[in-house]
This record gives structure tokens, C-alpha cells and sequence, in this order.
């Protein structure tokens, strides 16, 4: 079967001297010069750290070794994961030239495999937003058009993975924020089940729901990447690695799997992302699944769920930024609850101050039953209803966004709309699901549609299998 890897089509490339690993990169930085001013998808370009990579590559090809699964090719992180000495901003005015003093887990791994990293990508401030555009730099913009965003939070990794500035980014999912910008970019985004990735050295957002995964241009690279990062980690206490492997289920056949079809994620969908989506189901049934019409109205809770549970998560995760420990202090004060009430009012952006005022306000003393305790119910609610769903069938299909790309500046003008076009990716993240958003079409102005396919708990490797053979079908065809 033909391969669409790019990471595999790279190594082999290096191994036939088709370029050397130095010539490789030396492209990609050049196209990220060239086009990086108008995607504005990297924030920091670390031309240094991957040329010497890209170098150690080369040497242990002219020493006739083997490259490791993912080796000499080059690649970017998204700016909330932890690199030693690199920048690692969140997009944030607070934390503005901060360079980590260790590595996060992704990173080790990834570099003990000889990645090649480009830089660090743009993206919504702290991860909170759908646009990309609460970065302090402005948003990343869509490859397709650049009137669009590339979506968010992981907009910068979407914009340079569809814009051929990285083989592959590693991004960030709190609510949504590797398949979004992936659906909107017609990439691959797999965000894993809760657990199955460390995150040591990711920048917190929502510590409950946050994971981190790839965004490829290619299943088989997303399942590539999933076994290489879901490694159990000691340093992080809610780690579990994974429970089955990515790469050996791909090629099983569809026969007789069967994929649930929930109504409560096909309401209120753009026509065109419903079209797209009734004709990934029949490529599925072409491939000899079933698709079971089901409902789980516990879904209809996802959204206020999400938003109550993650703010109330970022209030406390983001009081550190004090001027005290980590990035910029405000200049001049005249004590110390003065600096740090200066520090955080220059040094966050609003959707961010938004946050923390609404996490705050649900965490205290008056409102802590009616909201956070209630959310937390919800979401034992509506994790079980997913265990209930999953004995029906083995994936659930759904839409990953209602909608395709939004022009820029869109989610600017009302949160709670915006806060809306998440309803589709949040439910996972409350019961830390594995899912994927894999391309399925595009809308009449040509913007990528994306489906998205979500599993049990562990079972990344129905949710893949299913998501490759769906992309082997429908590429094969194009
Ligand atoms: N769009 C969602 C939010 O604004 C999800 C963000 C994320 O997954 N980091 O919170």
C-alpha cells in the first residue's frame, strides 16, 4: 500500500542521498524566511539547534547507520512546551524571553530520537482561544487563505505544517487545540487519551484536560508519533503511557467495526461540514464498518462544563506569574501586592484576565456548589455516558468543528460565540478520550472540513486504524 508518510518519504530521501540532512533544513529555514511573514506561524526560529541536529544526522548516514523511527526530520513544538534554553513564551507578554531550564518529556524523547527542530510556534496565549489571535504576536494565518485563521490554540503548528515550513508540529489539547487548528488546516491532529503523553515541562493550562500530541500531514505519521511519545513518566503523576500500540493496528481492515454516529454532534452544523461528514460515512461503510445511530445528550453539558472546570484550573495554575519567579516584573511599584497586581495587568492579554476572573468567581466561597461542584458532577456524567456509548460501538464519528476556517478577527467580537464553535472537540477532554481529526473534504471556497473520529479510553489504535484506512481510501481516489 502506498505510504503518504512524510516523515517516512524524508528518511528515505536521507538514506538514498536524495539531499543531506543539513541541505533539508537549510530549505526549511529558508522557506520559513520566506514565508513566515505572512503565515506568522514560528515565533522563535532556531536555526543554530536544528542545522546542529541536521548535522548529526548527516554523520551517522555517511557512518552507514540506521536513523532512528523519526531522526533528521525537522519539525516544531508548539510555544508552551517546555525547551532548555529555547524560548517557551506561551505567546504571552508575562513570560517574554523565558528559556526553561530543562526539557519537557516530548522533547527528551524527541531529541533522543534526533529531531530537528525548526523553532517554536505561535499560538493563543497561555492555549486559551480558537483563533490563534490571543497571541501576543497576532494570529497565525490559514496556508489556504490568508484571510482565515489557522484556529487555535495550536494555530502556529497548524499554519507551519500545512504551509510545508515542518515535516510535523507537537502541539497542545485542553479543549480542542490540535484538532481545530488541524480541521482548519487539513491536517492531521491527534490529541491522545488523557495520560497516555507526559506532560512534564508542558506549560499548564488546564492541568485536568490538558495533553499533548501531533499534528502531521499523515495518519500514519500522527500514529507513528503517538508510540514514540506515549511513554510512562515518573514526573508526571497522572502518566500512564499507552495501552496499545499505533503503528501495528493501521493496515486491519474495517470489516464489521462498528462506528457510532451520535445526533447531539450533528446539530446546528455548517450544510457544507454536513455533507462532508454523511460522505465519510460512506466511505466507512464501503469499507465494511457499520455505522450505529446513537444519542448521548449528556453532551449538550460539554460546553459550560469545560469552560467553568478550565478556568477554574488556569485561575490556579496561572497565579505563579507573580513578577516574583518567572518572566517580566512591572518596572515601577510601590509595594509588593503593587508589582504583582502591575506585573499581571500589563503582562496578560484579556482573554486571559477573562479567564482568570471567571475561574476565580466560580472556585469562591458563594459559588463554589452552584458551578465548579456541579461541573465536576457533570463531568463524571458525561464520562460515563461515553463508557455507555463505547459498548454499542468501537469509534464514534463527528464533525470536529461546525464550521471550517473563520476569517480573521471573527472571534474577536463575542466570546460566548466563539466559546461555542468548541462543542465539538470539548466533550473528549472532560472524559479523556483519544481522538483524532483526520480531512474530509473541503467547503465551496475550497477550506479543509475535518472529521473527527474519538475512542475509549487507551484505544488510540481503533481510532487511527479507522482514521488510516478512511485517509487510504479517499487519497488513494484524489
Ligand atoms: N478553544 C478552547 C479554549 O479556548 C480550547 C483551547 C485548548 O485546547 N487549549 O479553551
Amino acid at each position: 500500500m502506498e505510504s503518504f508518510s512524510e516523515i517516512k518519504k524524508i528518511q528515505k530521501n536521507l538514506t538514498d542521498k536524495k539531499y543531506s540532512c543539513t541541505e533539508l533544513t537549510q530549505q526549511y529555514l529558508d522557506a520559513i524566511a520566506q514565508k513566515n511573514g505572512s503565515l506568522n506561524a514560528y515565533t522563535c526560529v532556531t536555526a543554530e539547534t536544528a542545522l546542529a541536529a541536521a548535522k548529526k544526522t548527516d554523520e551517522k548516514i555517511a557512518a552507514g547507520g540506521m536513523l532512528a523511527p523519526i531522526e533528521g526530520v525537522p519539525m516544531t513544538l508548539k510555544a508552551n512546551i517546555s525547551t532548555k534554553g529555547i524560548d517557551t513564551d506561551c505567546c504571552s507578554k508575562i513570560l517574554q524571553g523565558y528559556r526553561p531550564v530543562y526539557d519537557a518529556a516530548v522533547w527528551e524523547l524527541l531529541q533522543k530520537q534526533g529531531a530537528v527542530l525548526l523553532g517554536k510556534c505561535n499560538m493563543d496565549e497561555f492555549a486559551m482561544g480558537s483563533s490563534c489571535e490571543t497571541s501576543c504576536y497576532g494570529g497565525a494565518k490559514n496556508p489556504h487563505d490568508l484571510s482565515k485563521v489557522a484556529g487555535g490554540s495550536s494555530g502556529g503548528a497548524a499554519s507551519a505544517v500545512a504551509g510545508e515550513l515542518a515535516a510535523y508540529g507537537i502541539g497542545s489539547d485542553t479543549g480542542g487545540s490540535i484538532r481545530q487548528p488541524a480541521s482548519f488546516c487539513g491536517i492531521v491532529g491527534l490529541k491522545p487519551t488523557y495520560g497516555a503523553v507526559s506532560r512534564y515541562g508542558l506549560i499548564a493550562y488546564a492541568s485536568s484536560f490538558d495533553q499533548i500530541g501531533p499534528l502531521t500531514t499523515s495518519v500514519e505519521d500522527a500514529a507513528l508519533l503517538f508510540d514514540i511519545l506515549s511513554q510512562k513518566d515518573a514526573r508526571d503523576s497522572t502518566s500512564v503511557g499507552a495501552q496499545h500500540l499505533a503503528v501495528p493496528a493501521l493496515q486491519q481492515s474495517l470489516k464489521g467495526r462498528k462506528i457510532g454516529i451520535a445526533a447531539e454532534y450533528f446539530t446546528g452544523l455548517r450544510e457544507e461540514v454536513q455533507a462532508a461528514l454523511d460522505k465519510a460515512g460512506k466511505v466507512c461503510e464501503k469499507l465494511g464498518a457499520q455505522l450505529v445511530p446513537m444519542s448521548i445528550p449528556e453532551i449538550q453539558y460539554a460546553l459550560p462544563v469545560y469552560y467553568i472546570l478550565a478556568c477554574a484550573e488556569a485561575s490556579s495554575n496561572l497565579s505563579r506569574y507573580d513578577g516574583i519567579r518567572y518572566g517580566m516584573k512591572a518596572e515601577h511599584y510601590t509595594g509588593v501586592n503593587d508589582m504583582i497586581e502591575r506585573t499581571r495587568s500589563a503582562g496578560f492579554g484579556s482573554e486571559v484576565k477573562h479567564r482568570i476572573l471567571l475561574g476565580t468567581y466560580v472556585l469562591s466561597a458563594g459559588y463554589y456548589d452552584a458551578y465548579y461542584k456541579k461541573a465536576q458532577l457533570l463531568r463524571r456524567k458525561i464520562r460515563r455516558a461515553f463508557v455507555a456509548a463505547f459498548e454499542q460501538c468501537d469509534v464514534l464519528l463527528a464533525p470536529t468543528v461546525p464550521m471550517t476556517a473563520f476569517p480573521l478577527g471573527f472571534t474577536g467580537k463575542d466570546a460566548v460565540e466563539t466559546y461555542q464553535t468548541d462543542i465539538c472537540t470539548v466533550p473528549v477532554n472532560i472524559a479523556g478520550l483519544p481522538a483524532v481529526s483526520v480531512p474530509c473534504g473541503t467547503d465551496a471556497s475550497g477550506m479543509p472540513v475535518g472529521m473527527q473520529l474519538i475512542g475509549n479510553t487507551g484505544r488510540e489504535d481503533l481510532v487511527l486504524n479507522a482514521a488510516y484506512q478512511y485517509e487510504m481510501a479517499t487519497r488513494a481516489e484524489s
